[in-house]
């Protein structure tokens, strides 16, 4: 099945808002085995809406537009479809009552007219509820058994109609064409995980792989046709057993939600003391729900006054050492647990840039020190990259580093 997308709104194109939509739209799609073939964005012209459809439908056996469905001027989809197809616009007193219904108790004042547009429906087509806004998608037949679905722009109002409503119809139109797995890999290069995998899939024909780096992390994803199911899933074994540790565990898509999973089975504590990262990695784990049960806080020491108050570290390791080094790394760490008596610690200290480095501590310097109160390590690290790549990747190093160490002392 040859799915095209097409985003409209201005807005959009100027940058004001960014895409989101495609980027859902193409995950589920994937996920449930489809391919978004490909997508375009246009502006909220009547005449853009009209040809960009006709071009598409052209090549495609499913058209998906997103946006243009309100009652306001520039919402120019559903007449501009219905122009295309040949399809007369019907008002529909169903919808209008599934709208009136929707807006009763709300309070919002909508005029009449406004309500009476979003109530018209090309002939043929089938009106898909919102649950989530006034204006219902639109899943209209086309010539050829092609199909044009219209959908609402606002993201909260897509995605429900999207997945309760469009991709069962999908399922109904067209088996999946491929199946895929995807897991993560933390603490190799991407090549290094490419190697290994292109090795190991040479004895598994019909698995084809995908690679997308992230900071300090890798995502292998494998595709293949459904009659391969088992297969990938051997291919995975078969992966994971060649990576290794690195490999994180199945569902997690970043170390932190396997350090939570650890800490939570063991009662452990943690707590972070961060310079560089700023309290990225306490962010990080505070983004995972339920992190009140294992993380007890964290310390944002970036001055050197703040090191010593907050984390005791001495007033001559600075002096001789400097802030960014493994002695105030170790000195750091030292802190959470005989001041702030967490069970498991991450510190970290380092240059973010594009200033402060120096020919003995370059931008990107990083030290990370981690554990538990019984073992610890502090590494040294020199990450590329700007500023927010090398905070991206102490984040994510980090945590991944305390995740090595308590698969280690499990
Ligand atoms: P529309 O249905 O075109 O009037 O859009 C309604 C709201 O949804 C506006 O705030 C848009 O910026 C937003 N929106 C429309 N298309 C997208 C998209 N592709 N990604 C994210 N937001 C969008
Ligand atoms: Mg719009």
């Amino acid at each position: 099945m040859n799915i095209h997308l097409i985003c409209t709104g201005t807005e959009l194109l100027i940058g004001h808002t960014l895409n989101t939509n495609q980027q859902f739209i193409g995950d589920c799609l994937d996920r449930a085995g489809y391919r978004l073939a490909t997508e375009r964005c246009i502006p909220d012209t009547g005449e853009a809406i009209a040809a960009a459809v006709r071009e598409e439908l052209a090549r495609a056996d499913l058209v998906i537009t997103v946006g243009g469905l309100g009652p306001t001027t520039d919402d120019l989809t559903r007449d501009a479809v219905a122009r295309e197809l040949g399809a007369r616009l019907k008002y529909d007193p169903e919808v209008h009552a599934v709208i009136t219904a929707y807006l009763a108790g709300r309070n919002v004042p909508v005029p009449a007219e406004s309500l009476r547009v979003q109530a018209m429906v090309p002939e043929g087509a089938t009106a898909l509820p919102n649950r989530n806004g006034t204006a219902p998608g639109l899943w209209c037949p086309a010539p050829g058994g092609k199909f044009v679905v219209l959908l609402p722009g606002p993201p909260r109002e897509l995605q429900p109609m999207f997945r309760d409503q469009v991709l069962p119809r999908l399922r109904e139109l067209a088996p999946p064409e491929v199946v895929r797995l995807s897991f993560a890999v933390c603490g190799r290069p991407e090549s290094a995980v490419a190697e290994v995998v292109e090795h190991e899939l040479a004895t598994f024909p019909g698995i084809e792989p995908a690679y997308c780096a992230h900071p300090a992390q890798v995502e292998v994803r494998l595709s293949a046709a459904p009659a391969f199911r088992e297969r990938l899933e051997l291919a995975r074994a078969r992966l994971t057993e060649c990576l290794g540790d690195d490999v994180l565990p199945a569902g997690c898509t970043d170390p932190a939600q396997a350090v939570a999973t650890m800490l939570l089975e063991r009662r452990l504590w943690l707590a972070t003391a961060e310079s560089c990262t700023g309290g990225g990695i306490a962010k990080t784990v505070t983004d995972l729900p339920g992190a009140s049960a294992w993380f007890c806080g964290g310390v944002v020491a970036y001055s050197n006054d703040w090191k010593e108050c907050l984390l005791d570290v001495p007033d001559h390791l600075l002096t001789d050492h400097g802030a960014v080094s493994a002695e105030t790394a170790g000195a750091m760490l030292d802190a959470l647990f005989r001041r702030y008596e967490a069970d498991a610690g991450i510190a970290v200290t380092g240059i973010a840039g594009p200033a402060g480095g120096t020919p003995d501590k370059p931008v990107g310097l990083v030290y990370i020190a981690t554990g538990l109160r019984t073992r610890q390590q502090v590494t040294r690290h020199l990450f590329p990259g700007n500023r927010d790549s090398v905070r991206q990747r102490t984040i994510t190093t980090a945590l991944n580093q305390l995740r090595l160490q308590l698969l280690q002392n499990a």
